[in-house]
């Protein structure tokens, strides 16, 4: 039986959460718990977690924006908006987290594992390239996506997004370009506000964003029926070379957040189609980034549900 690689950048002191705040260590203390059974264990490769090199960072944020993370966190802490916190080690827990995506994504070009999942925060989808928000520091997935472009791992680079909120950072800082698609599912309207069907990417990017927004209380067969009608077929024409998963649980039904009513069946047959897109055109690399997901319970069903998905 083949295994993913699995890393696990998060730490309970580490960005420690205000109180009260739903982006906590907590939130996935029994999803972790559950994938450290021997049982589960069978299924992976442990990857080490390793922190990014400034040079590979300042290819998607601007200098000035990781000037104030730096002072911030040196001062012991601050807000970046009223609901993203950093704390004396959040910019440091930040910087392992898009470091261990990009690792992640090197160790898929090089000797594998070719799938692999990066279980830790802070989330990183609506941080654009010189602004933090909605519990985002740095954008993990879009840093992960110009390293394999730059290094010429991969010509095209697909991202899909199911963050019961838009990536709209993602979305911006790949708006006008070509080589990344970037296709997201997501309650609509809702935080943070953008995302409708007709922001489709500008320039050389126009047709290279796919926004799929759904109604609140959508459910499972909404919700799948879009990806499976829409997504796919523009994935399978895309043909990219690795794919990139914001994979954001706060689409649970059991989710204090989002209002989706999804439940595990809706991951598992998420996690089976992406598969098959990563094995048909990019060799089977994959690398799945957490996002969302704030009930504990929510995402053990999810996260467990979307691993057996992708075992399908
Ligand atoms: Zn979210």
């Amino acid at each position: 039986m083949e295994k993913f690689g699995l890393a696990v950048p998060v730490n309970d002191t580490e960005h420690e959460a205000p109180p009260g705040h739903p982006e906590n260590a907590a939130r996935l203390s029994s999803a972790l718990r559950t994938l450290n059974q021997p049982e589960m264990q069978e299924w992976f490769v442990p990857l080490p977690t390793s922190t990014c090199h400034p040079q590979i960072l300042e290819r998607v944020h601007d200098e000035t924006y990781l000037g104030l993370l730096k002072r911030l966190e040196e001062q012991g802490g601050g807000q970046v908006d009223p609901d993203t916190y950093l704390t004396e080690t959040s910019f440091s827990a930040a910087l392992n987290m898009a470091g261990t995506v990009v690792a992640a994504v090197e160790r898929a070009f090089d000797d594998g594992p070719g799938i692999s999942l990066v279980l830790g925060r802070p989330p990183g989808h609506h941080a654009s390239s010189d602004r933090g928000m909605g519990f985002c520091l740095i954008n993990n997935v879009a840093v992960a996506a110009q390293y394999a472009l730059d290094r010429g791992y991969a010509s095209r680079v697909a991202i899909v997004d199911f963050d019961v909120h838009h990536g709209n950072g993602t979305q911006d800082i790949f708006y006008e370009r070509g080589e990344v698609l970037y296709i997201s599912s997501h309650q609509y309207p809702f935080y943070p506000g953008t995302g409708a069907a007709d922001e489709i990417g500008r320039g050389e990017g126009e047709g290279a964003t796919l926004n799929l927004p759904l109604s609140a209380g959508s459910g499972n067969d909404e919700f799948l029926r879009r990806f499976h009608s829409e997504a796919d077929e523009r994935l399978k024409r895309f043909a990219p070379r690795l794919l990139l998963v914001s994979a954001g649980f706060d689409g649970h039904r059991l989710d204090p957040l989002g209002g989706l009513a999804l439940t595990g069946r809706a991951f598992a047959a998420l996690g089976r189609m992406l598969r098959g897109i990563a094995a048909a055109s990019a060799s089977d690399r994959m690398v799945t980034v957490l996002e969302g997901g704030y009930s504990q319970e929510g995402n053990l069903d999810s996260i467990v549900s979307y691993i057996k998905g992708l075992r399908a």
